[in-house]
């Protein structure tokens, strides 16, 4: 598939391939550029919005050397992801709330277990108490797959039968925080999207009935989309900061196609800071969101 493999390959090759033979930047190379940027998942708004800027600079500068093109688009990313993750998460602590309190929002199939997974291992790493809420009771496999991450990282996990309320597991996952004194509680919600009111009011209860035990809760909204969807990713995104204050992303399988592009135009569009990135299976597979580390793989 030709597509996937245009992805997969880094932007710096990609761009040195279409300025090859060339010496300046003109028309030809930035139509080339937008259609490399479009390609690669930044979506048209962000890449129109980067192609002016370094439209502008050629205006500016008269003359704009091909060779400088990498650099330059280097740096207008860099500034556009800046503008949106202004906090810099360094650790995975949270130090100033007991417990603070995790609802993890997403569709099926992008990953939400596993990061939570991965994220009560890492919060464990970093010394802290940490106990799983597994209020998507709808799937049977959902709990069960919560409860093995569970056992595998060694965190509490609380659970009901399946099909019981969501709401009344978040509740009880919070006394149990409080009781138990943790520093950390993370609530698995249901990922079906078949009715946007539907899941703002369930998104909405469990956040009402959180209240009761956490005042505040929950610190944070964490929506995990899976990076290697492309603009279904964006669309998820869409949805759910119309039900609810999502405030975190998680992007998830940015270890397989490379199509690092989508959290350009995510960020760019909603506003929202990436602060989990997914980049494997593994326990430890993933990452606090690092600004540079990131543009820097992109144009390996
Ligand atoms: P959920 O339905 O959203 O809870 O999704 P799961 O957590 O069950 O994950 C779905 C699949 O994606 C599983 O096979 C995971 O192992 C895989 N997965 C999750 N995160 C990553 C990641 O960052 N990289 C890769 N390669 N696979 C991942």
């Amino acid at each position: 598939d030709k597509g996937t493999e245009k992805t997969r390959e880094g932007l710096f090759s990609r761009i040195t391939k279409a300025v090859a033979g060339k010496s300046t930047v003109d028309d030809e190379v930035l139509d080339e550029l937008e259609e490399i940027l479009v390609t690669s998942d930044v979506g048209v708004n962000t890449t129109l919005k980067i192609i002016k800027r370094i439209e502008e600079r050629v205006a500016r500068d008269k003359y704009l050397n091909t060779s400088e093109l990498n650099g330059i688009l280097r740096d207008e990313i860099r500034e556009l992801l800046a503008e949106n993750n202004s906090n810099d998460f360094q650790t995975f602590e949270y130090g100033n709330y007991k417990p603070y309190v995790i609802m993890v929002v997403g569709v099926n199939g992008v990953g939400k277990t596993t990061t939570i997974g991965k994220l009560a291992h890492k919060l464990k790493q970093a010394g802290s108490n940490v106990v799983l809420g597994a209020a998507d009771t709808f799937r049977a496999a959902a709990v069960d797959q919560l409860k093995l991450w569970g056992e595998r990282v060694k965190v509490r996990v609380v659970a009901q039968a399946m099909g019981s309320d969501p709401a009344s597991v978040a509740f009880d996952t919070l006394q149990s925080a409080v009781a138990n004194g943790d520093d950390v509680a993370i609530i698995d919600t249901a990922g079906r999207l078949h009715n946007k009111v539907a899941l703002m009011n369930e998104l909405t209860k469990i956040k009402n009935v959180m209240q009761k035990v956490v005042p505040g809760a929950p610190h944070e909204i964490l929506l995990v989309l899976d990076a290697s969807t492309g603009q279904n990713a964006v669309e998820q995104c869409r949805q759910f900061t119309q039900a609810t204050d999502v405030n975190a992303l998680a992007l998830t399988k940015l270890d397989g196609t490379a199509k690092g592009g989508v959290v350009i135009g995510i960020s760019d569009e909603f506003k929202i800071p990436v602060k989990y990135i997914g980049v494997g299976e593994a326990m430890d597979h993933l990452q606090l969101f690092d600004r540079k580390a990131f543009v820097e793989s992109l144009f390996k």
